[in-house]
């Protein structure tokens, strides 16, 4: 068997976050043991599909659920379920949507790249809003005609300034019999965003299965009330639509199930306290180099309660942010990073760090940092 090593690929200790271009996250032992087991036998996979999501609807304290190719593709399946709300014939037609409702609401200030998966099941994004105020309820109620599917909100704190609030969201859009998509594929943890959102009263919400819940990369969950759910699953694969090529196989399905299981199961608390202790560990280790400035900050990328440490290069530090990024990733292992918003230097996440892999970063950016390449 090849390994990553027989191919040249060389390992990545992963500061930055749960990135599909860096492999999402990684999936611990029962998961990889379900999926495994999946794998020795043929089944019914509409019946599969069926029985995987009402566990998971039923542990994530929700009336329904399908299984997706990962949350791009919830995305997908949730814009043609609230175009075409069950009609299978108007489904094999997307992404053409002659005759249907076919406008999706978006706040501008929430445009993510991911929001092209809504006009990949032929959808048009109407935009609402701008960044300061953020919009009026009216004025969201302005963009609502008879034209529009749905209403798409991208949920995090960092999406939050220029739009409004979720609750008022569904306020406005179900007083216009319009339903609630709400993108919140990164929003975990905290684990009650898996139901807190529903309870908010969105109808469809999206996560994916490869970032905190440890799942498969190429899976994620589209939850949320029953009679969306059902419609979604219409466009879902192994059906004909718009999710065909996106389609789940039996191994992801088994495997996106033990994930749920087992992040359920889980002691956030504990897991959350050994993120701070890492963080800690990083901003210790990091003081005392000209010119740096570490410390803790309390939310991540996605704007998630998770802290990261901030190492940050003043006037006094020999090397600029893009010399330090290219010098992680030019070892073996790689170190990834992200650069902070000013790019006056780089966010150290613990999420994707396995236990000791932190010293190995203080270690390096000590080296690189005392001994800067001269060129
Ligand atoms: C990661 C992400 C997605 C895509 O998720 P996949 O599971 O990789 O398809 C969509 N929306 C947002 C906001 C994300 O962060």
């Amino acid at each position: 068997m090849t390994s990553y090593a027989d191919l040249g690929i060389r390992p990545v200790i992963n500061a930055a976050a749960q990135l599909t271009r860096l492999g999402g996250s990684l999936m611990p032992e029962p998961v990889i043991a379900a999926m495994a087991a999946a794998a020795h036998q043929f089944v019914d996979m509409e019946e599969l599909e069926r029985a995987v999501s009402a566990r998971i609807a039923a542990l994530t304290r929700n009336e329904a659920c399908t299984v997706t190719a990962g949350a791009a593709a919830g995305l997908v399946v949730s814009a043609a379920a609230c175009m075409t709300r069950g009609d299978v014939a108007a489904i094999r037609r997307l992404p053409d949507t002659t005759g249907l409702r076919n406008e999706i609401v978006v706040f501008r200030t929430q445009r993510v790249g991911y929001d092209q998966a809504l006009r990949v099941a032929g959808a048009r994004l109407v935009e609402v809003g701008n960044m300061v105020p953020g919009p009026l309820p009216e004025e969201l109620a302005a963009a609502i005609n008879e034209r529009t599917a749905a209403v798409c909100f991208f949920a995090g704190l960092h999406l939050a300034s220029g739009s409004l609030p979720l609750a008022q969201v569904v306020a406005v859009a179900h007083a216009a019999g319009v339903p609630v998509i709400v993108d919140a594929a990164a929003q975990l943890p905290p684990v009650e965003n898996l139901w807190r959102f529903t309870d908010l009263g969105a109808d469809l919400v999206v996560f994916s299965g490869g970032k905190s819940l440890c799942g498969p990369q190429s899976a994620g969950l589209v939850l949320g009330r029953r009679q969306w759910v059902e419609y979604a699953r219409q466009a879902n694969a192994p059906r004909y639509g718009p999710a065909r090529p996106a389609k789940v196989s039996k191994e992801e399905l088994m495997g996106m199930l033990a994930a749920v299981e087992w992040y359920m199961s889980l002691d956030h608390a504990a897991i959350h306290a050994g993120w701070e202790a890492q963080v800690r560990r990083m901003v210790e280790g990091l003081q005392g180099l000209p010119g740096v400035i570490a410390e803790r900050v309390p939310l991540n990328e996605a704007g998630q309660p998770v802290p990261r440490a901030a190492v940050r290069f003043g006037p006094g530090c020999a090397l600029r942010t893009e010399q330090v990024v290219a010098a992680l990733r030019s070892g073996n292992p790689v170190i990834e990073v992200l650069a902070t918003e000013l790019g006056d230097g780089i966010y150290l996440n613990p999420m994707t760090l396995k236990p000791g892999e932190e010293q190995l970063i203080v270690a390096r950016l000590r080296e690189i940092l005392e001994n800067p390449p001269r060129d």
